[in-house]
């Protein structure tokens, strides 16, 4: 991409962020320590949704296997499953979070750029600056008192983000290249609204790809300490029984993009590959709150209609696995029944399968899937309207819940208003009243969803 062509005859470019930290070095080495550097922050710093009782810890990664293989072809996503060591108390339905960190290679190529190699290893802390103009200005609770530049990259600070106006042109006075500055105090400008939509908002160019763009911009390390985000964990379901493995253990299961994976999905992948029976690999995880997205033993009696899309399984496999258990244990209670819709771009992309299967019956009363690569129905509202008088007589029985894990964009949307025809279409309602039916299952909690994104 040339940059030159994004530059403005006249352009009155943003209001620059300032700086107000200093970065000072200690002197000594710091020698790599395992787990995440936001962990030693001490209590100042909130994990997200993180439980009460429970702060994160670094857990042992035990196996990982691929369920679905990545298909160019059919554009399907690679799906592995994690089992990890847990330290916690767990129902099916319940999430973690896991701290990523950043790539070694950006780290280094980052580090390189700052021209901060030979101090990448040395212990630093951050101070206000002496000219610091802003009144309330302190220290950011993500970075440790005592840190390392490259522990400050890798651990501490969000790479990859979406960079804003005013970040761009503090950018523009860390380049000595006329033209960089030009094309980043230009970019960050009202003038350049139409550029800024179509390359950041559109093209998807991040704080990285920015820099790499320009390649003489230098921003000092504190800048970035101070304007960056911070590297936040991602929440996964868990996708496992308590009752399977005991709580010692869990699973996970992701999904990665082909191109451009992201940092958490990436980080697991560069984790799986160095698992060895010697040398254990670690992640940092904590438990977060509970929802009313999860099964218990009081679910047993209940009915469920689970909805869900690609990974968003995921869930409802700890779900089943969960009820199977307890039918095992409690063979003379009531047990409700469970129906299973589910979408996929194809047969083998659907998680364990097999395993679906082998719960038809007992455990899961009805199995409706479609695949979006094949023969119709490919869509989950068509599968739904085709059910819909069942669907809605299911529904509205007291003991029945609806569970729905998908994207909380369109996916989730066109869930919601294929129900709202079922509701019309078995009921006889009107739009308006059948969207109105579905705010009250939602305030009834008989409508639950998963909202991944
Ligand atoms: C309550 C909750 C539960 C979740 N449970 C799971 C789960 O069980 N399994 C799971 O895989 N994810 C789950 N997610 C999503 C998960 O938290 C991450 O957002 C996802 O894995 C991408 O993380 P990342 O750090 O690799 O990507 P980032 O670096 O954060 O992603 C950069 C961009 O790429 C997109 N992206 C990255 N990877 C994917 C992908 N595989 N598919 C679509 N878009 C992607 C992101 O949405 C984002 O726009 C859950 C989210 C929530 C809120």
């Amino acid at each position: 991409m040339e940059i030159g062509g994004y530059i403005l005859s006249e352009y009155i470019p943003a209001k620059p962020l300032v700086g107000n930290l200093e970065v000072s070095f200690t002197g000594g080495e710091q020698t790599s320590t395992e787990s995440c550097a936001q962990l030693r922050c001490g209590e100042a710093l909130k994990f997200p949704f993180a439980r009460l009782d429970s702060q994160p810890r670094a857990v042992e990664i035990r196996r990982s296997q691929v369920l679905v293989a990545a298909d160019k072809a059919t554009e399907t996503k690679r799906v592995v499953e994690l089992t990890l060591e847990s330290f916690f108390d767990y129902e099916p339905g319940d999430t973690i979070g896991v701290l990523p960190n950043n790539r070694d290679e950006l780290v280094d190529r980052l580090l390189q750029r700052l021209e901060l190699t030979d101090q990448a290893d040395t212990t630093c802390h951050l101070k206000l600056a002496l000219n610091c103009a802003k009144k309330n200005a302190k220290l950011p609770a993500h970075i440790p008192a005592t840190t390392t530049p490259r522990e400050i990259l890798t651990d501490c600070l969000s790479l990859n983000f979406v960079p804003q106006k005013q970040l761009l042109s503090a950018l523009a006075g860390f380049t000595s290249d006329v033209k960089e500055r030009s094309f980043l105090a230009c970019l960050s400008s009202k003038q350049a609204a139409e550029h800024y939509q179509s390359l950041i908002l559109e093209q998807g160019l991040l704080f990285m790809d920015i820099l790499e763009l320009c390649g003489n911009c230098r921003p000092p390390l504190a800048f970035l300490v101070e304007h960056l985000p911070r590297l936040l964990p991602r929440p996964y379901s868990i996708s496992n029984s308590p009752l399977e493995a005991g709580p010692q253990e869990l699973r996970i299961i992701y999904s990665l993009l082909s191109e451009k994976p992201g940092i958490t999905t990436s980080m697991f992948e560069k984790k799986i590959e160095e698992i060895t029976a010697e040398k254990p690999t670690k992640v940092v995880i904590y438990p977060r709150l509970s929802t009313s997205f999860r099964y218990t033993e009081q679910d047993l009696g209940s009915n469920q209609i689970l909805i869900a899309v690609g990974t968003g399984l995921a869930p409802f496999l700890g779900f089943f696995a969960h009820k199977e258990r307890l039918i095992k244990q409690q063979p003379q209670q009531k047990k409700g029944r469970s129906w299973l819709y589910i979408g996929a771009k194809t047969p083998e992309a659907i998680l364990k399968w097999h395993k679906l299967t082998c719960w038809g019956g007992s455990v899961l009363e009805r199995i409706r899937m479609c695949k979006s690569r094949g023969k119709p129905p490919n869509y989950l509202p068509q599968v739904l309207a085709d059910d819909a008088e069942d669907l809605v007589e299911f529904l509205l029985k007291p003991e029945t819940v609806l569970y729905l894990c998908a994207d909380g964009g369109k996916i989730s949307q066109s869930i919601a208003n294929a129900l709202s025809l079922c509701l019309q279409k078995a009921l006889h309602l009107t739009e308006e009243e059948a969207s109105r039916q579905l705010k009250e299952l939602k305030t009834q909690g008989k409508y639950r969803e998963d909202v991944w994104l």
